[in-house]
């Protein structure tokens, strides 16, 4: 046996054999050379292994160089693919932290593709000819649009976090609720921030209640911040008790101490008017007097990753002199896209129709289901062939640590495949170019067509069709 595969080893082609094969030599106008000699290496250690681990008799046709080079055709292909790809979010999941979070605004990428390949004033101040600041280009809309004194932004809300805590609280205290420590997804926890930003946390109340006389007992000489942060991702019911924004601000008044809250996801429209729970605004935040106000700009916002603050002048002043923020600073394709974003806001009607996060979160029921008739149709007569298909009413999901308990009615488009288990489709429908992203209930594939967007249903009805072709 051992001498066999001695004997194998030797056979197997050379690089230079299956790179002179007319498959692979054809690609070499297409592709990076470097490319190819990675494939045809990758796919000769998969021969060798697939041979080491060989018990019985070895068959010699694996030698052959056709099929071999046919299969360094498809690696050279699989290997020069980017990584990142489009992917079709059929699961309801609209601010899906997994798959990017916001779509941009169709005018936000007009925008990025015409100005991204010129210089633009950036940093230049046109009127006087000197250097000017970045932030400029987002202050005054974002002031106008919440009534905040001063903005900044910065690469994302962790980091307005933690330079806002480094800003004003390093060595010293910050107060915090105990019903508030939170963990957000991709390891975003309130103690290790604030210990990371160097102010020492002071925690108060219990998981479910804390009072007002909580914060007072513990504020003194030490205390920099209080600090409110959105629950975000959970919710605590049963007997609970929150201290409201109007007395901690007066507490803070009293003592001269400053107060943040950590919106998260930091809404600019009043979403209520679709039957979604109150969430506070910013413009709501700082009316009631907190006086630093961070959230998130590709959350419920609908814009590119960013990290926005509102407040007092002052307490702004002295976060963007901090050196982090020059290390957490935007860059320039993001606040290109967070300025047109926020143009948009200008006019709520206009967000409501031209944010893709707003307009999907605002699609009701009956609009919903016509859409998914439209995919029925388009995926026709597969049903009686390979599958039955039916839709059902379910609930999507808002998303990205934003009102974690809150569903919206949807329609659900059911597959159940006759030849294949739900999880073999719900693979198959992964591998697919580009892929779609579902989920599986009790052997069912389901596809929630609200976060399919309507030029995608095409590709999905032409996936599910495409399934029974490729076995
Ligand atoms: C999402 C979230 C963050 C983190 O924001 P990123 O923009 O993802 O960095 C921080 N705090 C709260 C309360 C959040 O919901």
């Amino acid at each position: 046996m051992e001498s066999d595969k001695k004997t194998y080893y030797r056979k197997i082609p050379s690089v230079d054999r299956l790179l002179n094969h007319p498959a692979v030599s054809d690609l070499t106008s297409k592709f990076p050379r470097n490319v190819i000699i990675k494939a045809i290496n990758q796919v000769l250690d998969d021969l060798r292994s697939a041979i080491e681990a060989d018990r019985g008799p070895i068959d010699p046709s694996r030698l052959d160089v056709n099929p071999l080079s046919e299969r360094v055709v498809a690696k050279v292909k699989s290997l020069d693919r980017p990584s990142l790809c489009q992917v079709i979010n059929a699961t309801g999941v609209i601010v899906h932290t997994n798959l990017g979070r916001s779509l941009l605004a169709e005018r936000v990428t007009k925008r990025l593709a015409s100005l991204s390949s010129s210089y633009c004033n950036l940093e230049y101040d046109l009127g006087r000819g000197k250097r000017g600041s970045r932030y400029v280009h987002v202050e005054a809309l974002l002031t106008d649009l919440t009534s905040a004194e001063a903005a900044m932004v910065v690469n994302n809300n962790a980091a307005a976090v933690l330079v806002a805590l480094e800003t004003l609280a390093k060595g010293r205290e910050v107060i915090v609720s105990r019903g508030q420590l939170v963990e957000i997804g991709g390891s975003f926890r309130i103690p290790d921030v604030m210990r990371k930003s160097g102010a020492r946390m002071v925690e108060v109340g219990t998981t479910n209640k804390t009072h007002l006389y909580d914060y007072e007992e513990k504020v003194g000489p030490e205390t920099a911040l209080l600090l409110k942060v959105h629950r975000s991702n959970f919710e605590i019911v049963g007997f609970t008790e929150e201290v409201e924004i109007p007395d901690l601000v007066s507490l803070g008044r009293r003592h001269g101490i400053p107060v943040m809250e950590d919106l998260g996801s930091g809404c600019l429209v009043d979403l209520s008017q679709y039957g979604i729970p109150k969430e506070p605004t910013a413009r709501e935040a700082l009316m009631q007097g907190i006086d630093i106000v961070t959230f998130s700009g590709d959350k419920l916002l609908g814009g590119p990753q960013a990290g926005i603050i509102l407040g007092s002048k002052h307490l702004v002043e002295e976060i963007r002199k901090n050196q982090l923020s020059r290390a957490l600073r935007i860059d320039k394709l993001t606040l290109l896209a967070l300025e047109e974003t926020l143009r948009i806001y200008r006019d709520e009607r206009e967000a409501l129709r031209e944010i893709p996060t707003l307009r999907m979160i605002s699609q009701g029921y009956r609009e919903l289901r016509k859409k998914a008739r439209r995919l029925v149709r388009m995926i026709g007569t597969e049903e009686s062939r390979n599958l039955s298909m039916h839709l059902s009413q379910g609930f999507s999901r808002i998303g990205g640590g934003a009102l974690p308990s809150q569903e919206l009615p949807t329609c659900v488009l059911n597959l159940s495949p006759k030849e294949m288990s739900a999880r073999d489709m719900e693979e198959r429908l992964r591998s697919h170019d580009p892929p779609v992203i579902v989920r599986v209930e009790r052997d069912t594939v389901l596809l929630d067509v609200r976060t399919i967007q309507d030029n995608e249903l095409k590709v999905v009805a032409g996936a599910i069709g495409k399934l029974h072709a490729v076995k």
